[in-house]
């Protein structure tokens, strides 16, 4: 019976084009990365700054597990809180400007944790269709009512919030920045709304955080409504380079989370050298403004470059730039040919994205240089001209 089922559900991916194979990278995660036996150009990672394999997180890594070892034995709350931790935690509530911050394993687990043990039966959460699979995965948990409303559509957004006034708890819930577009949720306009409905905010900022901002502290620095935000979590998987995620919020949200979060209860806390890298990440986001200064550059100049050449970008105001091309075989074939030149951009196919909008989605580093640029923009531009008749 078992073996049926899969079978099934395997042929039907396959002939809608949508089944996922892994590819193997050996190596660091660079602007060049070893991909399945080739070295190509790396346009597909969120390793913004390019932190990932930078020297000095390896060496506070290493520091660390010669100091800590391996693994942390335990859950938190058992025997597993080791200073690592604690250092980690204290540099990023000072970082966001919070009381305090706890750090969970992964960022998915931090919003399944986060959104089931806050919200309940009685509660109505608001959620973008676009927001991240984790923000849907934590509300469909907590068994509150959950509303989408259309990507980024403030007008039903409020017509949502007025027709639901019988709710005890509300929450809208929203990635800052978008992670298969690009976009910036509009958080100047969603605070006013939720200030205006008596109603909570929870913003995830796993690709905002140390890319948007003044000192990189995510897409609510750059809207300026940090304080207006009742619940903000991010990763330490892109940006930073490492893995793991944050919550910073309020002394009394840290310990419910503590307390209720099953994700951080019910699993082992993360190795040490992961938290002894994520700080030194979190100091190097804080003391340099170089990197993320490079990033932008490249941004500008590829979103600008790209439009030009008649790419549907959407509406990407980020590294993350999508090229729209609609037809999941084509995206797929754009990027198997971009491959063959070299270059690692991968093909985005439903359910990731809505049917019919299959992409090329490329992220932009730091670390990537003008000829890297430039090299990337004749490729894409003669296999367009080739498969899209741009
Ligand atoms: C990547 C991502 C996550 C998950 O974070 P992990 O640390 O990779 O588990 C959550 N939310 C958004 C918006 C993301 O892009």
């Amino acid at each position: 019976m078992l073996k049926k089922y899969i079978n099934k559900s395997l042929k039907e991916l396959e002939e809608k084009g949508l089944k996922r194979e892994l590819r193997c990278v050996e190596g660091a995660q660079s602007r060049q990365i070893f991909l399945d036996g080739k070295t190509v150009l790396n346009f597909c990672s969120n390793n913004y700054l390019g932190l990932a394999d930078d020297k000095r997180l390896t060496a506070a890594a290493i520091d660390s597990l010669e100091r800590d070892g391996v693994g942390s034995g335990a859950s938190r709350l058992v025997c597993g809180n080791m200073a690592s931790h604690n250092v980690l935690e204290e540099k990023l509530a000072a970082f966001k400007r919070k009381q305090r911050c706890l750090v969970f394993s992964t960022g998915y687990m931090a919003n399944i944790g986060i959104i089931s043990s806050l919200f309940d039966r009685h509660d109505c959460i608001f959620e973008d269709k676009l927001n991240h699979a984790s923000l849907i995965d934590g509300a469909r948990l907590s068994q509150a009512k959950i509303k989408r409303y259309a990507h980024n559509d403030m007008d039903m957004l409020r017509r949502l919030l007025s027709g639901s006034r019988g709710a005890k708890k509300k929450v809208i819930i929203t990635d800052s920045v978008f992670s298969m577009d690009g976009d910036l949720a509009p958080l100047d306009k969603i605070v006013a709304l939720a200030k205006e409905f008596d109603c909570m905010v929870m913003i995830d900022e796993a690709h905002a955080f140390g890319v948007l901002g003044k000192s990189g502290r995510g897409a609510a620095e750059h809207f300026g409504v940090e304080d207006d935000i009742d619940i903000v979590m991010g990763t330490l998987s892109k940006a930073a380079g490492c893995f793991g995620a944050y919550c910073c919020g309020t002394s009394a949200l840290i310990s419910f989370l503590q307390n209720k979060a099953r994700s951080f209860i019910y699993t082992t806390g993360m190795p040490a050298s992961v938290a002894a890298a994520a700080t030194q990440a979190v100091e190097l986001i804080e003391a340099s403004h170089d990197r993320r200064e490079r990033l932008w550059e490249n941004t500008r100049y590829m979103l600008s470059q790209l439009k030009l050449q008649g790419f549907n970008v959407g509406e990407s105001q980020t590294p993350i730039i999508p090229l729209i091309l609609g037809d999941a075989a084509l995206t797929l074939e754009f990027s198997r040919r971009l491959l063959r030149e070299g270059i690692f951009i991968s093909a985005i196919r439903p359910p990731t994205v809505p049917e019919h909008t299959a992409r090329l989605r490329l992220s932009l580093m730091a670390t990537h240089t003008k000829e890297d640029c430039d090299f990337v923009l004749d490729k894409l531009s003669k296999i367009g001209e080739e498969l899209c008749h741009l």
